[in-house]
């Protein structure tokens, strides 16, 4: 089929990129013309695990561009994949998705389902296409069809390609047969739902996820205090297949694009209808001031942070990925430079990303051990595998105070009780 994607992002990329590789013609749209140039030479501007490779093997099947009007003139069906930032009061920021709901209407001259996939609040379906109705150029029929994404960055290609369902929300029956032969080539569970119940799993799900997460740092937390040990803990409640051993690990809280905005804009979304969902706000809460534990750690081991060396190890908000969107790095990294700290960062793909925010002031790393030589204190904020398999007596060799505060629970403590690492992590008791 012709395809169209508006939005070059995470999502919309590799949702063009596999689109393209089932065989459809996928026109991939961004305002961003550096972006667009990269991706016309064949390289994919974001960081994200097969999808160069995927690129590469699906280019005859992909046109990237800047004119929007060329791409959507004559699609099937255009997918929307910009982004739906936070705004200051929680909700999200639907302008980006409205502008291309706008720049639609204004292009098309054939009959056609746009596809809503970037996240947004319950009811905005309905409100895209009054809004295309009503400023279409051309006597046309267009569809719209919510479709929301459930991919993970860093996994995001397997995910797209091996979906755990996909989701289409409709009000007709066209649109939904339209759509299910976009995804005939995909194996995965395909759910037609009404449009609202598309939006509402959705955030109904990346909530729950984060709430998950909320509920078991809280659980981390407490097991410091009574001397329980939240790895062992989260291992035995896994086995309740009820429960499930996905999401359970604890840590400095969620990051992201995603779970942040979220949860804020179901809170909104409930607020605002003169409802209340206090579990999500919960997790919100919870979320807000678990970032800041490796922090208060810290200051048990040292009053203040002036003059010291810390290393930071991992600055993306996971593993897998470049992103940096609500990385628990862009709140601790200005409290230790607040406080007078010399930083080190290493990340091995989010570095560059990570100096736009903090162009001065911060020693950049080329290795682990490049960081870690020398330094006062060690804080690891994304759990990258280079970091799990780092020889751990390495801390004891090359810092200067081998002091590691552990937020992603790399290492097991029977590793640590080896060596003379004073080593402090999520919910466990702290060795040495
Ligand atoms: P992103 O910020 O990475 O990418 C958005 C892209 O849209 C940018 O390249 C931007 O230049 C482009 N853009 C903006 N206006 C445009 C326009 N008028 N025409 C064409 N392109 C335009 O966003 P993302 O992370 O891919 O997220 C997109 C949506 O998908 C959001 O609603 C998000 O909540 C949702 N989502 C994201 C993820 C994720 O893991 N990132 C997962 C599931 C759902």
């Amino acid at each position: 089929m012709k395809i169209a994607v508006a939005g070059t992002g995470y999502v919309g990329l590799v949702t063009g990129v596999c689109l393209a590789s089932k065989g459809h013609d996928v026109t991939c749209v961004d305002i961003d013309k550096d972006k667009v140039e990269i991706m016309q030479k064949g390289v994919s501007p974001i960081y994200e695990p097969g999808l160069s490779e995927l690129m590469t093997e699906s280019l005859a099947h992909l046109t990237f561009t800047t004119d929007y009007q060329g791409a959507y003139r004559d699609a099937e069906v255009i997918f929307i994949g910009v982004g739906t930032p936070e705004k200051q009061d929680g909700s999200a920021n639907l302008s980006y998705v409205y502008k291309v709901a706008k720049q639609i209407a204004e292009s098309v001259e054939r009959d056609c389902v746009v596809v809503v996939k970037s996240t947004v609040p319950i009811g905005t379906n309905d409100k895209i296409e009054a809004y295309i109705h009503d400023k279409q150029k051309n006597d046309v029929k267009i569809y719209v069809a919510s479709n929301p994404e459930f991919l993970s960055q860093g996994t995001a290609v397997k995910d797209t390609l091996h979906a755990s369902r996909i989701v289409i929300g409709v009000e007709d029956k066209v649109p939904g047969e339209i759509l299910k032969n976009v995804y005939d080539g995909f194996e995965a569970p395909k759910l037609v739902v009404k449009r609202r119940s598309a939006e509402m799993i959705k955030y109904a799900s990346n909530d729950f996820l984060a709430l998950k997460i909320s509920y078991v740092n809280e659980i981390a937390n407490l097991c410091e205090i009574v001397g329980a040990d939240i790895e062992e803990v989260t291992d035995g409640m896994g086995y309740d297949a009820r429960i499930g051993n996905k999401f359970l690990s604890s840590g400095i809280g969620y990051g992201g694009s995603c779970f942040p905005k979220d949860t804020k804009a179901l809170n909104w979304l409930a607020n605002f209808n003169d409802n209340e969902i206090r579990t999500i706000r919960a997790a919100i809460e919870v979320n807000e001031n678990q970032k800041f534990k490796l922090i208060k750690k810290a200051k048990k081991y040292y009053d203040d942070f002036l003059f010291l060396n810390v290393a930071v190890l991992g600055c993306t908000f996971k593993p897998g990925t470049d992103d940096l969107r609500e990385a628990a790095s862009l709140v601790n990294v200005p409290l230790l430079m607040e406080d007078g700290a010399h930083v080190r960062v290493w990340d091995p793909v989010g570095m560059e990303n990570f100096k736009k925010h903090f162009p001065e002031k911060i020693q950049y790393c080329k290795t682990i051990e490049e960081a870690i030589t020398g330094a006062d204190l060690c804080l690891i904020l994304t759990e990258w595998d280079e970091v799990k398999q780092f020889d751990v007596q390495k801390y004891e060799e090359l810092m200067n105070k081998a002091i590691v505060l552990d937020g992603r629970n790399c290492y097991t403590l029977d590793q640590m009780k080896n060596t003379k690492v004073i080593y402090d992590s999520i919910g466990r008791s702290a060795v040495n």
